[in-house]
């Protein structure tokens, strides 16, 4: 065998550790190059897609149609899927690097950010991480309970997370039940006595970090009226300054909404969609069980496009039966890669791996992981293909792993008891969810726990 890395003799081996976006843009890259590879891609949940199918919310799917683009990949030669195979627990980042020249971390951003504030951690105070993986039934947080009982829900950031996470709860039943959100999340839903729904942004409505489209669908919930004070839309010239400069006609585009939100009639309808500005919490109270939200005023300072929020010592009560936390996300360390306990990420150099600012040879990251939690899913597309370009370029330098040979992989997880899941087997579990929501109207009813994923195989 030709000892000469991505060549037919010997192609280049690589795993690929997370089927998300940035997976799947990693694996096309590195498939349309003209180095001969042959790439194995791993996931800790039977299923593939990551965010696409456990992130997006289940009212937006047209989002979750690049599928039918990832599908196309891992359908081409040279690449496999091994799900239910978690890299640092079933099998660790040592024993990976027998049988691959370069492994490529994709993993995404699983866990939250956190407030660092009194009361954080009462009852009924959640991240949005939870209740999204939830609403979409992901395994881990399927017996998760919410309780929606109370009238108030307060929801903390302004980013697309936490729009989402507004939308779920101001939308009715008829709204939803034709999604695929997870029918336990539907049911739960339903039941709920919810009726204000508070977001809170500590800077002002040119700063907001969410997306007109996200905004705009506000004025149009069945249900559900947006409240927004014209006095919050009155801006700063620092601020009117942000809102000119030519590169933001996202933020324009959503104070214009905002302003017409701001007028929108409310009488008719059951819930409100109330959007604070200027507002960071300080507090959450509560005997055991949230109560309240002490929040403090805020100001801007700085120069346009870089305001900070500062408090002004002024607070205010806002009673609260259930609270998220919607201020982004956080990477989760593997063990074996180095990571940036204070960024939450994989230090790294256009995609290499570092540690302590050397070159880890053989690791690379892409997607989250590699830069933290922004952008949208095509965002990862050249984030992905950048560090392809790194890794394809040090292919002089790449050591040859020990066990190239393609069912080497197979072998040693069949030896460990370890059932892995193939593309093949995932297309059964779709096929099967598909069948299950159609008869029910929906596009497909997830399975919400590994052992139900397995069964179907
Ligand atoms: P994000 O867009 O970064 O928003 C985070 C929000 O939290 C911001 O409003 C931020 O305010 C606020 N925040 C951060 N720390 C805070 C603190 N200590 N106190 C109060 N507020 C705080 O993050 P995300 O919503 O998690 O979304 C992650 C990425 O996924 C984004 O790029 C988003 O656009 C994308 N996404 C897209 C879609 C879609 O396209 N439909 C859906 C979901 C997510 P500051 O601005 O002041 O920092």
């Amino acid at each position: 065998m030709s000892s000469v890395l991505g060549t037919s003799e010997r192609p280049l081996r690589v795993a690929i550790v997370g089927s998300g976006p940035s997976g799947f843009y990693a694996a096309q890259a590195l498939l349309k190059s003209e180095t001969k590879v042959s790439l194995d891609m791993f996931d800790r949940l039977p299923v593939p897609f990551g965010l696409v199918r456990y992130g997006v919310a289940p009212d937006h799917p047209k989002i979750k149609n690049v599928t039918i683009v990832y599908k196309k990949i891992a359908e081409q030669e040279g690449f496999s899927f091994f799900g239910n195979v978690n890299i640092g627990k079933d099998v660790s980042v040592e024993e990976l690097k027998k049988f691959y020249d370069a492994i490529l971390f994709t993993c995404g951003a699983e866990t939250d950010r956190k407030l660092g504030i009194p009361g954080e951690d009462l009852t009924g105070s959640y991240t949005a991480t939870e209740f999204v993986a939830w609403y979409n039934g992901h395994p881990d947080y399927k017996d998760r309970q919410f309780d929606l009982s109370g009238e108030v829900a307060v929801i903390i950031g302004q980013g697309n997370v936490a729009m989402d996470v507004c939308r779920i709860l101001s939308k009715t039943v008829d709204e939803l039940k034709s999604t695929d959100i997870a029918q336990h999340a539907l049911d739960a839903l339903a039941k709920s006595n919810i009726k204000e729904i508070h977001m809170i942004g500590r800077r002002g409505p040119v700063q907001a970090a969410f997306t007109p489209v996200e905004i705009r669908e506000f004025g149009e919930l069945a249900n559900c009226a947006p409240v927004i004070d014209p006095k919050d839309l009155e801006i700063s010239d620092v601020s009117q300054a942000e809102l000119d400069d030519p590169k933001n006609a996202q933020r324009r585009k959503n104070f214009e909404i905002l302003k017409s939100l701001s007028t929108h009639e409310k009488s008719g309808k059951n819930r409100q969609f109330i959007v604070h500005f200027l507002k960071s919490p300080v507090e959450l109270t509560g005997d055991g069980v949230l109560e309240k939200i002490i929040l403090e005023k805020n100001e801007l300072s700085g120069e346009a496009g870089k305001q900070k929020a500062r408090g002004t010592g002024v607070k205010e009560e806002l009673k609260c039966n259930i609270l998220f936390r919607s201020v982004g996300y956080r990477g989760q360390p593997i063990e074996g890669v180095p990571f940036r306990e204070d960024w939450g990420i994989f230090p790294n150099e256009e995609g290499r791996i570092t540690e302590n600012d050397k070159v880890v040879p053989g690791l690379y990251t892409a997607g989250w992981i590699k830069r933290g939690p922004s952008g949208v899913i095509g965002t990862n597309k050249p984030d992905s293909e950048e560090t392809v370009a790194a890794l394809l370029a040090d292919l002089g330098k790449l050591t040859p792993c020990e066990q190239p040979e393609s069912n080497a992989i197979s072998d040693f997880l069949n030896k460990k008891g370890i059932r892995f899941v193939s593309f093949d087997d995932w297309q059964k579990i779709d096929a099967s969810e598909i069948e299950r929501g159609q008869k029910i109207g929906k596009p497909r009813e997830k399975y919400v726990s590994i052992e139900e994923m397995m069964s179907v195989l």
